[in-house]
């Protein structure tokens, strides 16, 4: 994490001042990170091993070093997460007061088997599945899920970034887990364009120009949107495979952004994507807060 939670809690205050309709789901999302941060002490995970003949096996092959599956979870502290999370959640919104109970009814008696969920966390198939059986919400579930497996994640990720040669890799899916990114951001003195990975959070640096998820080049079908009144946001767009990424120009900011953050308080750039026919290629972890808000501005 770039920023520490106290400074990330006062952006927050102060994105709610300017954005009263994301109150709540920004009180919710401080309250994730809260807890996210408690637990974290609690982790007991061995981070995989890297050796230098596995870096080079894979990443000068263009592979990604683990894959989603390749991240050791604490299914312990997972668990205790998902409760803490579920028990918040289902004060934050109306959709959650509503789903959450039902979710973790399930969970109790069993029809859902929430170890199994947690330990395929990367498995969209399977906890589909799961929510369908037992009646539930997927976008939910799915949100509860990577929120309570992520200080797993981020503890490895942390570690093993420092493995990686982020500056050489240029690709555009995640070099620890091969994902498309959540979120750009232009960075340095030269705007150098870096990722964010929408599963992990690793972040690494990308051509300036081109589309991440087609890896298509070329201007005619390359565009951005973007509105006067916020120069350090805009959104790019592709022709070719219909896809949008939002970008923040951190070199206009005061502050250091966190991406998940931004995710959060730009979705009125979504709207306008998805208004012109674009849509985000990736699933991103933050979509049952931000449909929530997206009902409100
Ligand atoms: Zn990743
Ligand atoms: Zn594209």
């Amino acid at each position: 994490m770039v920023e520490s939670l106290d400074m990330i809690k006062e952006r927050i205050t102060q994105f709610q001042q300017a954005m009263p309709y994301c109150r709540e789901i920004l009180d919710f999302y401080a309250l994730i990170l809260e807890e996210q941060a408690r637990i974290r002490p609690q982790l007991k995970i061995t981070v995989p091993v890297v050796s230098k003949k596995l870096l080079s096996s894979r990443l000068d092959k263009g592979l990604s070093l683990l894959g989603k599956e390749g991240f050791a979870i604490d299914l312990d502290v997972a668990q205790k997460l998902f409760y803490i999370l579920s028990e918040i959640g289902q004060r934050s919104t109306p959709k959650m007061g509503a789903e959450i109970p039902r979710i973790t009814e399930a969970a109790e008696r069993g029809t859902l088997v929430l170890r199994e969920l947690l330990s395929r966390h990367y498995d969209m198939d399977h906890l589909n599945q799961a929510a369908e059986r037992c009646g539930v919400d997927k976008g939910i579930l799915s949100f509860l899920i990577h929120a309570s497996v992520k200080p797993s994640l981020d503890a490895q990720m942390e570690q093993l970034k420092g493995d990686l040669k982020l500056e050489e890799w240029l690709q555009g899916q995640c070099p620890l887990c091969g994902s498309g990114p959540q979120m750009a951001q232009l960075r340095d003195e030269g705007g150098e364009r870096y990722l964010q990975c929408s599963f992990c959070g690793c972040q690494w640096r990308w051509e300036r120009i081109g589309c991440p998820y087609c890896n298509n080049k070329s201007f005619d079908s390359l565009h951005y949107l973007y509105s006067e009144a916020e120069e350090a946001y805009r959104v790019d767009l592709c022709d070719a495979c219909k896809g949008y990424l939002k970008t923040v120009d951190a070199r206009k900011l005061d502050y250091e952004p966190s991406l998940d953050l931004e995710d959060i308080v730009t979705i009125h750039l979504d709207i306008l994507a998805l208004e012109k026919g674009y849509r985000r290629p990736v699933a991103t972890p933050w979509s049952p807060l931000t449909d929530s808000c997206q009902e409100k501005s």
